[in-house]
């Protein structure tokens, strides 16, 4: 199967309008970027032509896989089904009573069952053995409750071919963070969560300084350990079982754009959109492939002007997505509506560098991205700034603490007198996805940021009878260069994949990604299985000290397996 017919296939089955009898509304991509074009231009106001102008203009970028609309989008913009245009979600504040807890996983089910990934904090939920006053027993702790939600979420997604994508966090001074460091190396247990620990600038600064941690629930402290032990243990986990993951914490709330608004205590499954309670994002990306012109020749490069002719208008359209979607709780379109958190990203970054000739990590490659991300950052900002100068700014939208925060403080002196001039639309307006679905389809560009995974390899797909089907599948800008120069010719030193990079190449473009990067970023740092955990842990301090916010490492050994199957070239 080629590169194209693989990409038709994801389409037909993820994102193709149909009937309910299966029978095609979509006939070609084509209209399903109509569909998506015409829904979200249907919010716009002065008349059908104003409306069909900006169609137009949708439509437009939508062609050639230029902007990628998140998968929710593709799949339910314009279809009249009862789901939701947004990806992301963390839900509200987990009460510590059994009464509301169980609110709360209704309103988790709920949410889920429209579509979208969703985070929790468990950490406000009391130790495993605290007193439940009243009925003379104690209490079970965060962790069994996750097996609950986990129920739930198998429940719910099992109509689907999708599988449930949830995030747990709980703080590293939770008195149960050792048994949620562990919990899922039992197997079988919690499959449908992410889990992640956050970590504070406090605990840091304890881990370097060999300093005792305390354990404390409602001022109360549990227990002390050495600060090591317990970032060994978190360490330990992740080194065998890749799990749990480690959130700066601190620093999401630091950098957050709302910080004099909101505080933040967990991200949505992949990481990308550290959210408050009901936060909810949406999120699109730009395929920076294709924009590259004169791909692999001394000419090669990425057409700036179109990209920044491209920005304005698909953040118009995410925004416009607010308006136009449904959300599962009213808490949810509160929020949302409130601040108006978008998330621009891009995708196909590693093969937009092998098409100008860069090698993934380079200093050439990090001068590249240094300039599109000014020239996406810059302009996505100043489109907000125009919004909002014709249809106002978010509500909760206060100047100066606006003007005040770190990102804005950041930006080019003209772009922030735009702001202070015309207000801004979208509190938050950057994030990189990770485009697991969508880049698929574009035929199969590398993901987000992420490094080309393989230039050839096996992909199972779930077909929706519930079979599996293998699947080769062939790298955009590998398939564009054979087309080019024939099979015989040798692949240039730029063809590098995951598993070849050192994984300070990985970490250098995430932190050079976080500068110019509001939210997050969803990125795996591929580690090669004989990395030792010295220099494992090493990858971590590291991130923390370029100002990740956050850090996800994959190393392949006996217990996690590899996720996708490698094989050599043909
Ligand atoms: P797509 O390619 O379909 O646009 P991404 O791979 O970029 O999606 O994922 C974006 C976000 O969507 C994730 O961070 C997560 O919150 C949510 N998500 C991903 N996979 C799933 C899933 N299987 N079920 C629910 N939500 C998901």
């Amino acid at each position: 199967m080629d590169e194209t017919a693989f990409a038709r296939l994801i389409w037909d089955m993820k994102y193709r309008l149909k009937r309910p009898d299966g029978t095609p509304v979509d006939n070609s991509v084509e209209d399903s970027w109509f569909r998506i074009a015409e829904a979200l231009s249907a919010v716009e106001v002065g008349g059908k032509r104003v409306r069909q102008t900006w169609s137009r203009k949708f439509a437009a970028a939508l062609a050639d896989y230029r902007f990628l609309p998140a998968g929710r989008i593709w799949a339910g913009a314009g279809t009249q089904r009862s789901v939701t245009l947004f990806n992301c979600f963390v839900m509200g504040q987990l009460p510590d009573d059994l009464n509301g807890l169980f609110e709360h996983l209704r309103e988790a089910a709920l949410t889920m069952q429209q579509g979208g990934g969703i985070g929790y904090d468990f950490s406000t939920i009391r130790p495993r053995g605290a007193p439940v006053s009243g009925v003379g027993a104690d209490a079970s702790g965060p962790v069994s409750f996750m097996d609950v939600w986990d129920s739930m979420c198998a429940t719910i997604m099992s109509a689907g071919t999708r599988r449930g994508a949830m995030m747990a966090t709980l703080r590293c001074d939770h008195p149960d963070i050792e048994e949620f460091i562990h919990a899922k190396q039992q197997k079988g247990r919690l499959t449908n969560f992410n889990m992640s620990v956050t970590v504070t600038d406090a605990f840091m600064a304890a881990v370097e300084e060999d300093r005792p941690w305390d354990l404390v629930f409602e001022g109360h402290s549990y227990r002390s350990l050495r600060a090591r032990d317990l970032w060994d243990q978190i360490m330990r986990a992740t080194y065998d079982y890749a799990e749990p993951g480690v959130i700066f914490i601190d620093r999401i709330n630091a950098r957050n754009n709302l910080s004099y608004c909101e505080t933040i205590a967990a991200t949505n499954p992949c990481g990308e959109q550290p959210l408050p309670p009901y936060g909810a994002c949406l999120l699109g990306s730009i395929n920076l492939a294709a924009l590259v012109r004169d791909p692999f020749t001394a000419k090669a490069r990425l057409d700036e002007a179109a990209l920044e002719k491209l920005v304005p208008i698909v953040v118009r359209m995410l925004d416009n997505v607010i308006d136009v979607s449904r959300f599962p709780l009213r808490e949810q379109e509160r929020e949302a509506k409130a601040k108006r958190r978008i998330g621009l990203g891009v995708t196909g970054l590693a093969d937009a560098f092998i098409q100008c000739r860069a090698r993934y990590g380079s200093p050439e490659s990090i001068d590249l991205m240094k300039r599109w991300f000014t020239r996406i950052r810059d302009q996505a900002y100043l489109a907000s700034a125009d919004i909002a100068a014709e249809k106002g700014s978010f509500p909760l939208f206060d100047q100066e603490a606006f003007l005040a925060g770190e990102n804005i403080r950041n930006l080019p002196d003209k772009v922030r007198k735009v702001i202070a001039k015309k207000g801004i639309r979208n509190a938050l307006v950057t994030s990189i996805a990770p485009t697991g679905t969508i880049s698929l389809v574009a035929g199969n560009v590398s993901s987000g940021i992420e490094p080309v995974f393989a230039f050839c390899h096996h992909r199972r797909v779930l077909l929706p009878n519930g079979e599996a089907e293998e699947h080769e599948v062939v790298n955009h800008a590998y398939a564009l260069f054979r087309e080019k120069f024939g099979e015989e010719t040798a692949l240039p030193d730029y063809f590098v994949d995951a598993q070849s990079l050192a994984p300070e190449d990985h970490l250098k473009i995430q932190a050079v990604a976080q500068d110019y990067i509001d939210s997050s970023i969803s990125k795996t740092i591929n580690l090669p299985e004989e990395t030792s955990f010295t220099a494992f842990k090493d990858i971590y301090s590291e991130a923390y000290r370029l100002g990740c916010k956050g850090c996800t490492t994959y190393r392949p050994n006996p217990v996690t397996g590899a996720v996708l199957s490698t094989k050599p070239e043909p």
